[in-house]
């Protein structure tokens, strides 16, 4: 899964950055392929059969990616993930559920943006709430995962129409307005690239 959703988002660096130039600064793209490198390298040099140490080795490589607002939120979403992995040798789709919900909760302790505001929380929350929703009706993984990806893409494209409240876009104001968030827009690839890597 997460290799997935490093090729998926390292394959769009420069629309995402694109999507930055649009309201920002522009190095959304680069920001989150040096993102995915790091856990490209955490990856290749975790020892088998630990999830929540490789969680633990990807969220603390995040959290030292230097470049602006996104290093820490994505850390964050990885670290969150550490307490409900513990211990666990499988997941069923319950399982992936309480994973992301505590990274949801761990993201929500470093920024206040609500769904709405114009940033990645426009994708996270839905995914995660579509991801829940699923595992408690029973769904499987892949079919959680698969609702959580369409979640976040519906979110990160209803940013479009949005005008920013956090981060460097919210100077520009009215003028954010037109086009999708690049940060929500990361994290519906990120979400795309863990249900296609469980389909
Ligand atoms: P920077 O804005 O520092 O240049 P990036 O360009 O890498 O960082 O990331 C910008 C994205 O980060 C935005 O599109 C938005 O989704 C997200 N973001 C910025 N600030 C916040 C915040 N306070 N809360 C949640 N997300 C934020
Ligand atoms: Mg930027």
């Amino acid at each position: 899964m997460l290799r997935a959703a490093a090729a998926k988002v390292t394959a769009e660096h420069e629309m995402l950055s694109r999507l930055d130039a649009f309201a920002g600064d522009g190095d959304h793209g680069t920001t989150m392929r040096r993102a995915m490198a790091i856990v490209e390298k955490v990856l290749g040099e975790a020892k088998p059969g630990d999830l929540s140490a490789l969680l633990q080795d990807v969220g603390w490589g995040l959290l030292g990616v230097d470049g602006g607002a996104t290093g820490p939120l994505l850390g964050m979403f990885f670290t969150g993930m550490v307490e409900p992995a513990a211990g666990r040798e499988t997941l069923d789709a319950a399982g992936v559920a309480a994973l992301f919900e505590g990274a949801l909760a761990s993201v929500q302790k470093q920024t206040r943006a609500q769904v709405g505001d114009k940033t990645m929380m426009d994708a996270m929350v839905p995914a995660v709430a579509a991801l829940s929703a699923a595992a408690r009706e029973g769904a499987g993984v892949s079919e959680a995962l698969r609702r959580a990806a369409d979640a976040a893409e519906q979110g990160a494209a209803s940013t479009s129409e949005l005008r920013a409240r956090f981060g460097r876009a919210k100077n520009l104001g009215e003028r954010s307005v037109g086009s999708p968030d690049p940060g929500a827009t990361s994290i519906s690839l990120m979400f795309r690239g863990f249900a296609e890597a469980v389909a």
